[in-house]
């Protein structure tokens, strides 16, 4: 057996299939978001502009969540020293913890590594705290929430993408009596269209089933206090079980789950990816919860954030860009075609010192291939203006349809 060679075997198909994954290497420069420095593999450096981040409001380099990371750093040390069980739960996780729980208004929370613990650990432990569970689970739900009903090795029913007439067609074909669980988003990270959650838990009350809803591209940026969609349509209350990050619009890392006290006590006592792990550095903890603390009473953020996703895809649209647009942050242009997807970002950051990573598959499916613009309130007017001269004459160059995808 040549394991070599079918290593290189697997990577080749990667290659001839135009998405083999190359990582830009990038310093963010604190002060300066989105500029960061982009190292080159000979060793060069390029200042370029950061669009595709998913610091959504620029928190990595707010000075509330800097200074509680240094607090806590020079009060505790570098990490936590143990899992959460043995010698690994401190003041910032509870007082994290607690913020959580307050954001989400329910009784408890549980911080994970990162919210693709979270999804993953919570789901498939579900199963062994409901024996017999069903999971409907929206078609496009993202990969750590797939990975975790895999994991739980229940039945499951998967429901076309915010299609609430197959999901009651499903609910409708299930035992009355079995236990029931629909897992879905608020906003789907790669067409930035919304969950349609009000139907969805209209749906969970009439069959008796539980909620789970990732609000991960969500929290932070909607919400009167950045509770996410839920908070922003006065649902929260209905949802049994809320997952966000703390690594997105709270600019730091890690993830989490709120719900019922009790609900939070069975995870807690079950779920492997919680339990056999090393907590979240003190200093990380700190950080996030000075970060939605701070996002809770600040709303001023949000409102930038929203008014400059609105203004790029006026200015796409003016462009006639192929721009999917439902309303939400994520900016996302339809190129079609993992070759030509790889090539525009070539250049718009070799060309233009613009980065924004080409999405492609298995992330979005094939043919669907596209640029992800992630505008943010630390994006000033001269660095749009650059993006949008840079794309009109990409656009030309590479002589790319400039129709209209969606309304
Ligand atoms: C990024 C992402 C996650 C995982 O969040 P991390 O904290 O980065 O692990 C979960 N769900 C969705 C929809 C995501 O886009």
């Amino acid at each position: 057996m040549d394991y070599d060679a079918r290593i290189d075997a697997a990577l080749n198909r990667l290659h001839e299939e135009g998405r083999y994954r190359v990582f830009i290497d990038i310093e963010r420069q604190k002060g300066a978001f989105p500029r960061a420095l982009w190292r080159r593999p000979d060793g060069s450096t390029r200042e370029v502009t950061i669009w595709c981040g998913n610091d959504y409001l620029g928190m990595g380099q707010h000075p509330h969540v800097l200074e509680a990371m240094h607090a806590a750093l020079d009060a505790t040390g570098a990490g936590s020293g143990g899992t959460r069980n043995i010698s690994g739960t401190t003041v910032y996780h509870k007082a994290l913890e607690a913020e959580i729980a307050d954001l989400h208004q329910k009784e408890a929370a549980l911080v994970f590594t990162s919210a693709y613990i979270a999804n993953d650990a919570t789901l498939s432990t579900l199963p062994q705290l409901f024996p017999g569970l069903v999971i409907l689970s929206d078609e496009l739900n993202h990969a750590s929430m797939i990975q975790g009903i895999r994991h739980g090795r229940c039945e499951k029913h998967i429901f076309r993408h915010n299609d609430v007439a197959h999901l009651r067609e499903l609910l409708e074909g299930l035992d009355p009596e079995a236990p029931k669980l629909i897992a879905f988003e608020s906003v789907y990270s790669m067409d930035g269209d919304f969950g349609p959650i009000e139907e969805i838990l209209d749906l969970a009350d009439e069959f008796n089933a539980l909620t789970y809803i990732d609000e991960v591209h969500a929290v932070g940026m909607y919400g009167p206090r950045g509770g996410g969609v839920a908070e922003r349509d006065g649902l929260m209350h209905r949802i049994d079980i809320i997952n966000g990050t703390l690594g997105k619009a709270f600019g730091v890392m890690g993830g989490y789950i709120a719900a019922s006290a009790r609900m939070v006590d069975a995870i807690r006592s079950y779920a492997p990816g919680f339990i056999f792990t090393t907590s979240l550095p003190p200093a990380v903890a700190a950080g996030a919860a000075a970060s939605i603390r701070h996002l809770k009473t600040d709303p001023h953020l949000r409102e930038i954030h929203q008014t400059q996703a609105r203004v790029l895809k006026t200015r796409l649209r003016a462009l006639g860009l192929p721009l999917i647009d439902h309303g939400s942050h994520i900016v996302p242009v339809h190129v079609g075609d993992p070759v030509k997807c790889k090539m525009l970002s070539d250049r718009l950051l070799e060309d233009h010192g613009i980065y924004v990573q080409p999405i492609n598959f298995p992330t979005v499916p094939r043919g669907t291939e596209r640029l992800r613009f992630t505008p943010s309130p630390v994006h000033g007017p001269d660095e749009m203006d650059r993006l949008i001269a840079a794309l009109d004459t990409l656009w030309s160059q590479c002589a790319l349809n400039r129709a209209d995808l969606t309304g």
